[in-house]
């Protein structure tokens, strides 16, 4: 069809034009933080794979035990015949790791979002979402029916004056944010945004994406908070310091026996493969088990800001922000010239103006090569075309709202 390719080359363009054209590049990993990229051997800081776990040899031991026993594919959604036994010893460790009576596994993060929300929030109901809220729990408010207010970045006193004047003019409100930001890699104010929700009858979710496995002694981050019991959805993947692919929500057995009768994204779409479950059942007995090694990836951040004077990493994550997109692309070039792998991260991934390096430390990153991250970094913002700018924006490492 030509207008169908004409509509393709023409929104092409227009991202080229603006520096905003994403493409696939070819990664093969191999084992730890390392990377090989057209043919180059770079230090990946740009994995989220924070415990370095994708390649332990328990989890692969663990996959290749489920394919002999159960093959490949689960064959179904799991309300049909794809419920296989792993799933009942994933969810009962994971609801035992975050203190809430039960736990529901889903195909992804994405995926869980998409199809709690919906659940919880209809017609009648109100979502309180932050403004720099990871995209699926964007998608999920949006398939929800529910009315949608957004509250400035960790801002507790906007999102109580928006209770204050609106909450009573719905039926049931829930308020959801990152627990770890994922391209700030700051931590939401979780005690006090779940006493704001206890005090105007509100439902707090956390996406924890980032913070399972890495904070909170690896139970995440209402126990960072010292919140735990405090928040009763409890969000969050298998895909990042898990190691391997997945969702989950754990909240209380009505909640969770809720979703698993409602949540469309778990009910119309087929069941995780057994060998990815069962990865993740190896791995949460690794971050049960060694609890020093959860606190390696927030050091090395650590041992990174305090090199080059940042704030002082909450999280593994690290942004530099430079502004915009070209800048961006430029100092990630920079960087790989130097063997780190560094992916620039670019509009509409974070607001206008704020494009930035993102930087994931994982608990295998040689403490030497983190502070040859760290001189190469200082180098990049001495000679950088617009200094001004770049050290002024790292001085406050907050993006300005969008
Ligand atoms: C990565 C991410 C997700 C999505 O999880 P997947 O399992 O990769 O689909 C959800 N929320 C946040 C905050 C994330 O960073």
């Amino acid at each position: 069809m030509r207008s169908l390719d004409d509509f393709a080359c023409r929104k092409l363009e227009e991202l080229d034009r603006a520096l905003l054209r994403r493409t696939l590049a070819e990664c093969l990993r191999e084992g730890g933080p390392w990377v090989n990229r057209g043919g180059r051997r770079l230090l990946s800081f740009s994995c989220n794979d924070y415990l370095n776990l994708s390649s332990h040899p328990a989890l692969k031991a663990a996959a290749i035990a489920a394919i002999g026993q159960h093959g490949v594919g689960a064959g179904a959604s799991r309300l049909v015949t794809g419920n296989h036994p792993l799933f009942r010893e994933l969810e009962s460790r994971l609801a035992g790791l975050k203190g809430t009576e039960a736990a529901c596994v889903f195909g992804s993060g994405y995926l869980a979002n998409s199809g709690i929300i919906p659940v919880l929030a209809g017609a009648q109901d109100l979502v309180l979402i932050d403004e720099l809220a990871h995209a699926c729990l964007w998608a999920g408010t949006k398939l929800s029916a529910a009315q949608t207010l957004v509250f400035r970045h960790n801002d507790v006193a906007h999102a109580r004056a928006l209770l204050a004047e609106k909450r009573l003019h719905f039926r049931h409100a829930l308020l959801v944010t990152d627990g770890v930001f994922s391209m700030d890699g700051d931590l939401a104010p979780v005690e006090e945004l779940a006493a704001l929700c206890r005090a105007y009858d509100t439902w707090v979710m956390t996406d924890d994406a980032h913070g399972l496995g890495v904070i909170g002694g690896g139970r995440g981050s209402a126990f960072a908070a010292g919140a735990s019991g405090q928040v009763p959805l409890q969000m969050g993947t298998l895909s990042k310091a898990i190691g391997g692919y997945g969702g989950y929500l754990c909240a209380s057995r009505p909640v969770i026996d809720l979703m698993k009768t409602r949540a469309r994204t778990l009910i119309y779409s087929t069941a995780l493969p057994p060998m990815i479950v069962a990865a993740a059942i190896a791995a949460l007995a690794i971050i049960e088990s060694e609890p020093e090694l959860t606190m390696k990836p927030l050091a090395k951040a650590r041992a990174f800001t305090s090199r080059l004077g940042l704030p002082e990493a909450q999280s593994p994550i690290v942004p530099l922000i430079v502004g915009e997109p070209e800048a961006a692309l430029h100092a990630s070039n920079k960087l790989a010239e130097e063997g780190f792998l560094v992916t620039p991260i670019r509009p509409p991934t974070v607001p206008a103006g704020t494009a930035r390096l993102r930087f994931a430390f994982t608990a295998m990153h040689p403490d030497e090569e983190v502070a040859r991250l760290a001189e190469a970094v200082r180098a990049l913002i001495a000679s950088s075309p617009a200094p001004a700018t770049m050290k002024a924006l790292q001085e406050t490492q907050c993006p300005p709202s969008s």
